[in-house]
């Protein structure tokens, strides 16, 4: 008898009203503890352990597809080849979902880091994509297309963060659709959610009575930051906002029962958050075999 050596392909379907959301992981990544802001290193190390995660650090990349009305859109597009061996699982996933790069007629960013858009080009600049629109928040692309804050950048983040997104998005270029907000593909809403990037975007897909907040990069590390919306990461732009902007969408979403889907949230990144006392605690959704 020969045991598994790998898990059964990580995409997973739910269902919104007459639209079907898939999440199709990308795998994930390990890293440093000290991207981690706003809370001494011994306890965000006592949290990690407490919850039995990877240390030192372990975060699931997802991406969504968004089935409507005949069409296809996917958020996100993962880390690529370049990241990571862990990460770059998307195309194969994607594969496994039954969908080809090419029947995705429109791409979604919640925002232009390397972990969300490497997975649009390849290194010799080809889409894969091959059809595909191009979508997000006017600011998020005015903003790593700014010469001036590329400037004022580390050389880490100048490399891996703007020009690996330009390069990434330069393909794209005669069918980019820059939005302030507004419907942007068949039952999805832009909501800007800024801090973590200038543009950094959640999409709220509504149909039938039903609805899914894909909220993108509002939270890094579950565990810690719902105890502890002030943590923050190295690579948020604006940590303050950041900060600000979770509280936010935490009242919103505990408030008004909202269904949660999130980019770095444990695959399959769907959820719930109830208020607990002054906090808030994280329900995973169940799994179902059909929907
Ligand atoms: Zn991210």
């Amino acid at each position: 008898m020969t045991h598994p050596a790998q898990q059964v392909p990580a995409i997973h379907h739910r269902r919104v009203g007459d639209i079907i959301v898939t999440s199709v992981s990308d795998g994930f990544l390990d890293g440093s503890m000290a991207v981690i802001q706003n809370i001494a290193p011994e306890d965000a190390t006592r949290i990690l352990r407490e919850a039995h995660r990877p240390l030192p650090r372990r975060t699931a990349v997802n991406t969504f597809l968004i089935r409507a009305g005949g069409r296809i859109a996917l958020v996100d597009t993962g880390c690529g080849a370049a990241m990571a061996a862990t990460g770059g699982k998307m195309f194969e996933n994607l594969s496994a979902a039954g969908v080809a790069p090419a029947a995705i007629d429109t791409v979604l960013l919640t925002h232009m880091h390397p972990d969300h858009s490497n997975g649009l080009s390849d290194a010799a600049g080809q889409p894969f994509f091959a059809k595909a629109e191009l979508a997000m928040h006017q600011a998020e692309y005015a903003f790593w297309h700014d010469d001036a804050a590329m400037g004022r950048a580390d050389e880490t983040s100048r490399q891996r963060n703007f020009m690996a997104g330009r390069t990434q998005v330069a393909p794209y270029q005669a069918r980019l659709k820059l939005f302030a907000g507004g419907e942007v593909f068949p039952g999805v809403t832009a909501m800007h959610l800024p801090g973590h990037t200038p543009g950094h975007t959640g999409y709220l897909i509504t149909s039938g009575g039903e609805s899914l907040l894909i909220w993108g990069d509002i939270i890094h590390l579950p565990e810690i930051q719902i105890q502890h919306p002030e943590v923050t990461m190295t690579f948020d732009i604006d940590p303050v906002q950041a900060a600000a902007t979770r509280r936010r969408v935490f009242d919103q979403v505990a408030s008004e029962g909202q269904a949660v889907a999130g980019m770095h949230m444990h695959f399959p990144g769907l959820l719930h958050l109830a208020r607990r006392g002054d906090g808030y605690q994280l329900l995973h959704d169940g799994w179902y075999p059909a929907m």
